[in-house]
């Protein structure tokens, strides 16, 4: 129980969806970095916490996963394009694998990743569904 309390404190920190803006040439990173590899000294980097709202750049159906994740198959895994500019790969849940489009517009939820052993520790991230 107490395990579970912990986990669940640690999610503002752990789960904000922020990485870095540069002030400079407006490029957008995630995860965050601490350099700007185009302007390298002259970046100014800044914090940003992305909206969540994206569209799907491309993506793949993952037929035969690994064992951790065979009872949820097929599943769509895409890289999805932050309305910011920045890009990330996550599962795409709540969808029919064959309905999904390049181009389809997403929206980040907080999922449960796994759940380990007796104790329930459970772990939550990040994924995205269709926006409806
Ligand atoms: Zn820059």
């Amino acid at each position: 129980m107490t395990e579970t309390v912990r986990t669940w404190r640690h999610i503002p920190q752990r789960y904000n969806l922020t990485g870095s803006k540069c002030l400079q040439c407006g490029n957008v990173f995630f995860p965050s970095r601490i350099i700007c590899p185009e302007c390298r000294r002259k970046g100014k980097l800044e914090d940003l916490k992305f909206s969540g709202r994206g569209k799907i750049h491309s993506y793949s159906v993952i037929n035969t996963p690994t064992d951790e994740f065979k009872d949820i198959a097929p599943y769509v895994v895409a890289i999805v394009e932050l309305e910011e500019g920045a890009k990330i790969t996550s599962q795409i849940v709540d969808c029919d694998p064959d309905s999904i489009e390049i181009g389809d517009e997403v929206e980040m939820v907080f999922r449960k990743v796994r759940e380990e052993g007796e104790d329930g520790v459970i772990s939550y991230g990040f994924k995205f569904k269709p926006k409806t």
